[in-house]
């Protein structure tokens, strides 16, 4: 029986993770933030191991490492919310830079053999030279999420060619599903369009909603870190949809799955989106929601995982918004 420590577990990818490793036969260690609530898990609390820390924290990383004595590492941990980083830049440096280096340190002194994934970000590209964004692209991050995520990716790569372990980035593009935090546009976008159609909001406000984003279904992205552990040597691998979508095009996909036809008018700050059927403003632009700096599209070429591992996303773009959209539906009684 194979054992995996998995930290974030709490998170969206985390529960996808824990469920498919418990599935397989894994003994499944989590590691969560100390106070932070158990939620996609706590169904799965008598099935899994809870180790309680902080990554920022080596001797509560190395505890975790030493409890589980695992076989494979998924390191999902993270302040995952980029607009949250350019608040508290030095949190961001401390969860999602210092954590990893302290995981890679602690599995190197107590479990060197033990297999380790780490979740990246396509915010490493940032500012990116060339589209689609593949492995060879240059990183030029520019939010401190972003600086931060890049910092791990290269640790990860120094403990891999320093010390011979076994560890690699999974350098992930936008991935959502029903169980993604509501402050993330996808989900704000389906909850509040399930929420206007049971009558219990009026109007959705959002950001910039000509920003581009290459949206997957989370767990076909947490198959493929599974798939990045089984393979014969450790590699930094690209996964993402391939297709770019902006957030008015997801905004009228989901609207259509609740059952309106958003159209719109008027330019930029002035923008609105119209119900045709009932001629209502459903949805507006609020300047508060647009980032410091932004990355207008980003588009992913996940060509070498499907060629080397055989990976392929199973669920398009339009299934995905459908699944969200009717989740809430259902979690407000409009479906
Ligand atoms: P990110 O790509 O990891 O930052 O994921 P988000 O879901 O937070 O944002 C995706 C894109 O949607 C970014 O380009 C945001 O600027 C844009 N966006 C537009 N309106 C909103 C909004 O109201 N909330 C959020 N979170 N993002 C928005």
């Amino acid at each position: 029986m194979k054992t995996a420590l998995i930290t974030g577990i709490a998170g969206q990818d985390g529960s996808f993770l824990a469920e498919s490793l418990l599935e397989a036969g894994y003994r499944v260690f989590g590691f969560v933030l100390e106070g932070l609530p158990l939620g996609n898990v706590e169904k799965l609390r008598d099935r899994i191991s809870i180790v309680y820390g902080d990554m920022a924290d080596f001797p509560s990383v190395a505890e975790a490492v030493e409890k589980s004595m695992p076989d494979e590492v998924y390191n999902l941990a993270a302040m995952s919310f980029v607009a949250d980083s350019w608040k508290d830049p030095a949190g961001a440096a401390k969860c999602n830079a210092i954590g990893p280096l302290n995981l890679l340190e602690a599995l190197r002194r107590i479990k060197p053999s033990a297999r380790l994934f780490q979740a990246s970000s396509c915010e490493i590209f940032g500012r990116a030279e060339s589209c689609p964004q593949s492995e060879s692209t240059p990183f030029h991050p520019v939010t401190p999420y972003g600086i931060a995520k890049l910092y791990a990716q290269l640790m990860v790569e120094n403990y891999r060619r320093s010390y011979g372990m076994f560890a690699c980035s999974g350098i992930f593009f936008n991935h959502e599903s029903e169980r993604r935090g509501p402050q993330f546009v996808t989900r704000k976008i389906t909850v509040a369009a399930a929420r206007i159609r049971a009558g219990l909001q009026d109007c959705l406000e959002l950001g910039n909603l000509s920003s581009k984003r290459d949206w997957g279904y989370a767990p076909d992205y947490v198959r493929a870190a599974v798939m990045m552990l089984s393979a014969d040597s450790p590699r930094d691998y690209v996964i993402s949809s391939g297709r770019a979508s902006s957030v008015r095009e997801f905004a009228e996909a989901a609207f259509s799955a609740a059952g309106f036809s958003l159209a719109w008018d008027g330019e930029g700050v002035n923008e609105k989106g119209i119900d045709m059927k009932t001629g209502r403003v459903i949805v507006r632009v609020n300047p508060e929601f647009f980032r410091p700096t932004e990355i207008s599209s980003y588009l992913g070429d996940s060509s070498r995982i499907e060629r080397e591992l055989g990976w392929r996303r199973s669920v398009s773009f339009e299934e995905m918004v459908r699944i969200m959209t009717e989740f809430d539906m259902r979690e407000v009684g409009a479906l």
